[in-house]
């Protein structure tokens, strides 16, 4: 099946789905959860057969893109079994992951055998104090191994994911497109979203555009916007003299909705039609309810297009309306 099956009332074509396998992560991002964060039971959470059984229905639906993460991925057990499983799905074209790097090191060329073929691994800072201070723990060195790892093997892309928070790790935004030149990566600058009540910092303090940015690394490199499009919040520019992008993803400054072509699968099973907004539907209950019941599977994410909102409404200056934390949700 080559035509995607999953049109939205405002005439986009869905082709990308991002699943989060857990909820639960070895790291604990101050802008992503607290420390003594509670994790789902693990009997809310879906199984590996029926990630799998979702991912086949999607895929039978016109899905060409699927992205794994979660919380941490790579800390799911078994998760290499199901990887392997979704990248032989017909007609998807890339298995993709995000992941904390962390798992690496051991796990790179295992993913690379599974079928996965691009890689995105979260660093927000070269210095190991302030690593151990973002993430709350002390595994900057573990990373770095894990990223030289990846980036020694023939992996489509490796990506470098910032989330820059102004006055933390801001004054890093060189060093770290130096370092992603030198392992072959690309680079995307993160502005923090509103998801989940956090206690570390005030988000509206903290927030720098990505406008910002680019105008200071444009004081060391050329350059130019780049035709490359996702369908998301992603925008890329070359970087003069190298193969080597840097992308800016910027729910705050600059509205990406109307070219979405995505939806997330949550650890819990809800498919989530907006990540800004709570739209939803259950699919677990009804995997749960009518087991091996693919017709009605298919049907039931047809239909929940429907609820896809046409855009999304972050507002640092309030309360966050989403509660739910990126961890749960699947960044
Ligand atoms: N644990 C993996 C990781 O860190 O890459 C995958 C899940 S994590 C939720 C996915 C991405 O979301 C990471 O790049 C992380 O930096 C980003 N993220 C988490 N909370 C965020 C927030 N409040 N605003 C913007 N990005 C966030
Ligand atoms: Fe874990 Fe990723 Fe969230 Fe950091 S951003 S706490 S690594 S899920």
């Amino acid at each position: 099946m080559s035509d995607s099956k999953l049109i939205d009332p405002f005439g986009r074509n869905i082709d990308y789905l991002r699943i989060s396998v857990t909820d639960r992560c070895d790291f604990r991002c101050t802008y992503c959860m607290d420390e003594d964060v509670e994790f789902l039971p693990r009997r809310d959470i879906l199984s590996l057969e029926e990630i799998v059984q979702i991912a086949t229905a999607f895929t039978q639906l016109g899905t060409r893109k699927i992205r794994i993460t979660g919380g941490e991925p790579l800390v799911r057990k078994n998760i290499l079994q199901a990887l392997e499983q979704i990248a032989k799905l017909p007609g998807l074209d890339e298995l993709t992951i995000t992941t904390n790097g962390s798992q690496l090191e051991k796990m790179g060329q295992d993913l690379f055998n599974a079928g996965v073929s691009r890689i995105n691994v979260s660093l927000d800072t070269l210095k190991r104090e302030r690593f151990a201070e973002l993430t709350r723990r002390d595994k900057l060195d573990q990373v770095l191994r894990g990223i030289e790892t990846v980036s020694a093997l023939p992996f489509q892309q490796i990506k470098l994911n910032a989330v820059i928070l102004g006055g933390h790790n801001d004054d890093e935004v060189e060093d770290l497109v130096r370092y992603a030149l030198a392992h072959n990566a690309d680079i995307s600058f993160i502005e923090e979203m509103p998801l989940g009540v956090i206690s570390h910092h005030d988000r509206a303090k903290v927030y720098i555009s990505s406008d910002t940015l680019r105008e200071r690394l444009s004081e060391h490199w050329q350059l130019s916007a780049s035709e490359r499009s996702t369908g998301g919040p992603s925008r890329y520019y070359d970087i003069a003299g190298e193969r080597q992008q840097i992308g800016f993803i910027s729910p705050h400054s600059h509205n990406f909705c109307s070219t979405c072509n995505r939806v997330r699968l949550t650890a819990e099973g809800r498919l989530l039609l907006c990540l800004g907004n709570e739209h939803s539907m259950d699919l677990k209950s009804i995997m749960r309810d009518n087991p091996n019941d693919d017709v009605l599977l298919r049907q039931s994410i047809i239909e929940s297009l429907a609820l896809k909102p046409e855009k999304h409404h972050f507002n640092l200056e309030e309360e966050p309306q989403i509660l739910r934390f990126m961890s749960a949700t699947g960044g």
